[in-house]
């Protein structure tokens, strides 16, 4: 018999984190505890250039700062017409205090006139795990789309509406969630850190 490994979900988008809970529910000897259950939470600047760069600080930081395994998710929208924009800007592409709203505007703009063909988009997700002394993995996944000429859907969060899936023939907010958490950037990752962590819990 394994004791849980308290597991603190590095993130202060709910959304997202519901995401990780829903994937990962079916994981036996982890218990996953949202920022709210740690009080004092250093502030933190995600000022790393790669999506990688940005998990790593987050997990190492809060795991120290916290005392406790910390995992965390660094995600965006890649862009090929623009060059692979918004990407680590994702959620505050449209300003600081940027808005779902304002970001998805900011880039149907940038698209504005931009043939279907071209609109081609990725998501990519990457979540690093630590604990307080060290860190143990960084896993990612990818997800293909096309951005479309305005907002579909109501689920999900972000880009959900403007990021269509040609194999359902909807958006991401359109996607019954059940959907979106076994074909999402996220839930690939979440795939791989289901495969690392498993042997993990067993070895402590
Ligand atoms: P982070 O919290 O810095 O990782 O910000 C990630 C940003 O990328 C979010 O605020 C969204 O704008 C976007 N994003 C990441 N994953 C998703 C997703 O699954 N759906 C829609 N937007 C996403």
């Amino acid at each position: 018999m394994i004791h849980a490994k308290t597991i603190l979900i590095a993130t202060q988008n709910e959304k997202k984190r519901k995401e990780i809970q829903d994937i990962l529910k079916d994981v036996h000897g982890i218990l996953l505890k949202g920022v709210e259950d740690f009080p004092f939470l250093p502030l933190m600047e995600e000022d790393g250039s790669t999506f990688r760069e940005n998990a790593i600080k987050k997990a190492t930081i809060l795991a120290k700062a916290c005392n406790t395994w910390a995992m965390a998710d660094d995600s965006g929208l890649e862009i090929n017409a623009l060059n692979g924009r918004p990407g680590v800007y994702s959620s505050r592409y449209a300003g600081l205090d940027a808005t779902d709203e304002r970001n998805i505007e900011k880039v149907l703009f940038e698209l504005k006139g931009v043939p279907k063909e071209k609109r081609t988009a990725m998501f990519a997700c990457t979540i690093a795990l630590a604990s307080p002394h060290r860190l143990f993995f960084v896993v990612e996944g990818y997800c293909n789309g096309i951005i479309t000429e305005e907002p579909k859907g109501t689920g999900g969060f972000g880009y959900d509406p403007v990021f269509y899936v040609p194999d359902y023939k909807q958006t991401f907010a359109e996607l019954n969630p059940s959907i979106k958490n076994k074909i999402s950037h996220r839930a690939i990752a979440l795939e791989q850190f289901k495969k690392h962590i498993i042997p993990l819990i067993h070895s402590k």
